[in-house]
Formats: C-alpha cells, structure tokens, sequence
C-alpha cells in the first residue's frame, strides 16, 4: 500500500473566528443555492462519475468538458468497466482534451479501486490519496461532494477568492501562501454541506471574483472582504509570472504504403507519453530535411528515402510551442517494432481512429491525409527531392 499523505494543515492555528465563519459559509451557500450553473455532474451522486468530472476539469474548461464526460461515461459506466478496459480504448476515449496523463492516471486508479477496495471508490481524502492521480485538490473534492467529508480543497479560483477575502500576500506557489490558503479552506469548509460550500467557493471565483474585473457589487460576502475593503482587489493575488514556451520541432515520417501509414506509440514517460503518433524524433529549427530524415531511419531501425514534404503544422500547447515538419519517406524494409517505440502499426486511416492519439498528432494526420497522401483526389506533396538512402540504420 502507498505511503498516506496528509490531508489538512493541522500544525496551524485555525485561522477563522466564528463571526467570519459565519459571515461566508452562510452566505455563499444561499448564493450558490440561487446561482449555480446546471451541470451533469452536479445532477449525480455517482462517485465515480464525480471524480471523472474532477479529473477532466483540472486543465480544461467547462463547456468543453461537458461531452467528453458524457462520451466517457457512456463507453466506461462504472469503475470496474474503466478498470478492465484496455488503457488504448481509454487513451481513445480521452482523444481531444490533452494532458493524457490523468487519463492513465484515472485508469491505473481505478485499476487499484477494485483490487484494493473491492470497485467501490474510498470515501475519505485520505483514503483516496493513496490512489495514483489523486493531489489534495482531487481527493478534497471527491471526499466532500461525494462523500460529504469536511476536506478542504483550494485551485485557482479558490485561492484568488481567499486571497481577497483574507489579504493573503504571496506569489502563487510561495509555500506560505499555500499553508496560508490550505489553513483558510480547511476552516471554512467546517459545517453543513461541504460538497456544496467547496463547489460555492470555486463557482464564486469562476463567475463574480473573476480574475479581472471582478463583480465585488454582486458579491455575497463583499462586507467581510479585506480587499474591497482597501481598495486592493486588482493587487491580489498577484499575477504569476510565466515563462515563455518552449519551441520544439518534431519531424514525422509519413510513410504511406498500400493504403496504410506506419505509426507508433510513444514510451510512457515524457510528452504525448503512452500515444500514438506518426512516428516522431525531435530536431532543431534549421535540421535540414535530409538530416531529420537520417534521424528517424535511426529510431525506426531501417533505411529510408525521402521523397518530398507537407506543410508543417504548428500547435500552441501550454507549455510548448510545437511545430511538426512532416516529411514524406518511403523504404524498403518496413519496420514492425523499434527500441524507440513502444509498438509499431501499419494502419489505414479507419483503423487509426481507435488509436489514442494527441490532437497536435490528429492536426497531423488530418493534414496528410488532406494532402491525398494514400491517394484520393487531395493535393499531393509540395515538392519531389532527389532520392536518397539514409546513411545507416541503428543497431543494423
Ligand atoms: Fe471577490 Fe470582490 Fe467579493 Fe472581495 S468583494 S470576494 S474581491 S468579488
């Protein structure tokens, strides 16, 4: 079994008097009860359905959200479902919403559901912490909407909304902070309908204590707020400094034959980990085609010819700004596996749509297919280049 982790700020000194206590928790139950946006997830008490919600929200907005939780749910009903499905249709059922580790997450988590609490989700934050995926915020959130326990959870909106209720000073991510704000929720959270006084607290901050132009007139709690109060609601929290993404290039062997095209699934680890992908190697900005194209007979183990290339396309991850350069390649030993990769597949273009393949991969696909690269009536390569043979082939 893991190793527990805490789930509360204990060492520290509740940090809310009654009468303030009182003066939010009320309060901001009352409005939410009134204002509350309809979403399925809150229509539910399926714990598992609760948590998939959790799990998809962290990185990505609601209104995208909403059918690709309806979609999974359809195809992986319950926890034992999920668990027993091959983690390729899960990586498929996740298509789209990107950050793919929480879907390996949520299923290697629902895996040990059922080995070690019998497919039923544990019902405190505790419990649920032990389970690969699940941070402080994740098992604050199923515990207290699903389970009703008094655990505390704070994300972004949660923390803007205490820093203006309380003042608290700090740079997101300072530890202090974080104790600070970790301290505050757990107080508050303390009383009727924690799920509740949880999904107030981030529903406050995601619709009236907005990041800019807060709405402090409409604000149940505007009267025990320190901020509006001082004039200091655009100072806090202050904004995170983010550094720039980082540009990667990618080169793609699009390598047609008899109607398929060769993809391969990336190693667990590392970015589009456990993916599929036209098969990819990074290069630099001025790699020059032949050379990227040496690379990749390198990782796929044989030689090849280039023969022309596509269009690059360009995605904009949150991180990374990525540019794919795809280079049309054609060889004579066809490769079936690769130490580079976890798995090797001729596929046509129908069978490439159970793949789990990360949208900057779909873009791809769909580009050199568009292109009319496995015939058809699309555009053909932009341009033709003298054949050549790549210079070695790795570990031959
Ligand atoms: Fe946020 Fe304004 Fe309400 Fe303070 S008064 S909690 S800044 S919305």
């Amino acid at each position: 079994m893991s190793p527990r982790k805490r789930t509360d700020s204990a060492a520290l000194p509740a940090p809310v008097s009654p009468e303030r206590h009182a003066a939010i928790h009320g309060p901001l139950l009352s409005w939410y009860d009134r204002n509350k946006r309809d979403l399925p997830w809150r229509r539910t008490r399926d714990p598992y359905a609760i948590w998939l919600s959790e799990v998809m929200l962290q990185q990505t907005q609601v209104s995208t959200v909403i059918p690709y939780w309806e979609r999974f749910l359809a195809r992986f009903p319950t926890v034992k479902a999920l668990a027993s499905a091959p983690l390729d249709d899960v990586l498929s059922g996740w298509k789209g919403l990107g950050y793919y580790s929480r879907a390996r997450n949520l299923h290697r988590a629902a895996q040990e559901v059922v080995e070690r609490f019998g497919g039923k989700l544990p019902s405190t934050a505790e419990e649920l912490l032990t389970l690969p995926g699940f941070g402080r915020y994740t098992a604050g959130a199923v515990a207290s909407i699903a389970f009703g326990e008094e655990a505390p959870i704070v994300d972004g909106n949660v923390a803007r909304v205490l820093s203006r209720l309380f003042e608290v000073e700090g740079l997101p991510g300072d530890r202090d902070r974080e104790a600070t704000l970790w301290a505050l929720a757990s107080a508050l959270v303390k009383g009727q309908r924690p799920g509740d006084f949880n999904q107030a607290l981030m529903e406050h901050g995601a619709t009236v204590c907005r990041p800019e132009s807060p709405l402090c007139l409409l604000c149940p709690v505007r009267d025990g707020c320190i901020a509006f109060k001082k004039g200091r609601v655009d100072e806090l929290p202050p904004a995170k400094v983010r550094a720039a993404p980082r540009k990667l290039f990618l080169a793609l062997a699009v390598w047609p034959h008899a109607g398929t095209l060769l993809f391969a699934r990336r190693a667990d680890k590392g970015l589009f980990g456990g993916l599929w992908e036209l098969p990819a190697v990074e290069v630099e900005e001025d790699t020059s085609e032949a050379e990227a194209t040496e690379r990749l007979a390198t990782t796929l183990g044989a030689p090849l010819t280039l023969e022309g290339t596509l269009d690059s396309v360009r995605r904009q991850l949150t991180h990374r700004d990525l540019t794919l350069r795809l280079l049309r390649v054609t060889g004579d030993k066809r490769p079936t596996k690769s130490a580079a990769f976890q798995d090797l597949r001729w596929c046509t273009p129908q069978e490439a749509e159970a793949l789990g393949m990360s949208t900057a991969m779909q873009r791809a696909l769909d580009a050199v297919l568009g292109h009319g690269v496995l015939g058809g009536d699309a555009a053909p390569a932009k341009k033709k280049t003298a054949s050549r043979p790549a210079r070695k082939a790795a570990g031959r």
